[in-house]
């Protein structure tokens, strides 16, 4: 099963965009554990993301660097899987609001350095080969790895999807706001690392779920 339908879980509106919703926020997926993680407001990275710090770049270098992660992203909805439905679930439990839009493919490391930017990764202070999994907006995602993805990792880049709804855009707002976080307070002091990694050290975030997930793997993107 590809989704949750709408008979399973009953409408609501989005609380951002008033969209109508498939998921019944704080309703759990037939089967699983009660839980009750708070739908987190988002704090410092709803600020980060309406004043984002400025980008220290030449603007023609922004702008490629943008480009190129739009253009990865398109890579990812052309050719990506929509998440099954226990995935679906760490997605609502990530806060997420419109999980059945996002789509993701599971690239190698050899395929992911390929085509990640160089200048990204100066900027990131990270090299490429370090990355388990990147999120280019609020509906495609990259795992770095041969097949599969550990569950916490999912929480982790399902809870950078639910920052970039809140950016209320394609993905280069969100871009823009994480890469100027990035260069003005580094990886690990980034408010939208500090707030992905609380979601994926959260036990609650994975339990009564697989612990690792088997993606297919794409050759070539
Ligand atoms: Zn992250």
């Amino acid at each position: 099963m590809l989704g949750w339908t709408q008979s399973d879980f009953g409408e609501v509106a989005c609380d951002v965009c008033q969209a109508d919703l498939l998921i019944k926020k704080n309703q759990l997926a037939p089967g699983c554990p009660p839980m009750d993680i708070q739908m987190d407001p988002l704090g410092d990275v709803r600020h980060f993301l309406e004043h984002p710090p400025s980008l220290n770049l030449p603007p023609a270098e922004k702008d490629a660097l943008l480009e190129a992660a739009d253009k990865m992203r398109q890579l990812v909805l052309d050719s990506g899987h929509p998440l099954s439905r226990p995935q679906l679930e760490i997605a609502r439990r990530a806060g997420v609001l419109h999980p059945e839009r996002v789509r993701y493919v599971c690239m190698s490391p050899t395929e992911f350095q390929r085509i990640f930017p160089p200048k990204l990764e100066e900027l990131m202070g990270l090299p490429a080969s370090t990355f388990l999994g990147l999120t280019l907006g609020p509906d495609a995602i990259i795992f770095v790895g041969e097949g599969s993805v550990d569950s916490d990792v999912l929480a982790h880049e399902l809870r950078h999807v639910r920052q970039a709804e809140a950016a209320h855009d394609s993905g280069s707002n969100f871009v823009n706001a994480v890469l100027a976080e990035l260069q003005r307070s580094g990886y690990e002091r980034s408010a939208f690392e500090v707030d992905a990694y609380a979601y994926q050290d959260d036990p609650r975030m994975i339990d009564g779920l697989p612990a690792t997930f088997e993606l297919p793997s794409v050759s070539r993107l």
